[in-house]
């Protein structure tokens, strides 16, 4: 029997499974997701959720560029992918 090799996307859930979210987020309409899994994390519709401490994709801050510098390669390359797409998102 074959073992299923697990898709990026799996990989990525189990990953924050075992070590927490990833200190990126993406929001959308008040919603808080993390960068890495996708999950929604928090939502910030009753101003609650503090990203103060976060890299929100496409915000570029100070606290967004010193988080940026402590990722890991793995993290850096999936929040380039989350920044394209982010970047397309704005120019439709
Ligand atoms: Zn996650
Ligand atoms: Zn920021």
């Amino acid at each position: 029997m074959t073992k299923k090799k697990l898709t990026e996307e799996q990989e990525r859930r189990i990953y924050c499974i075992k070590h927490g979210h990833a200190n990126y987020v993406t929001k959308c309409f008040g919603y808080v997701n993390c960068g890495r899994c996708g999950e929604q994390i928090g939502d910030q519709l009753g101003g609650i959720f503090d990203t103060r401490e976060l890299l929100v994709v496409g915000h570029k801050c100070e606290t967004c560029d010193s988080i940026r510098k402590k990722l890991s390669k793995h993290d850096l390359k999936i929040l380039g992918e989350l920044e394209k797409k982010e970047a397309k998102l704005g120019l439709e």
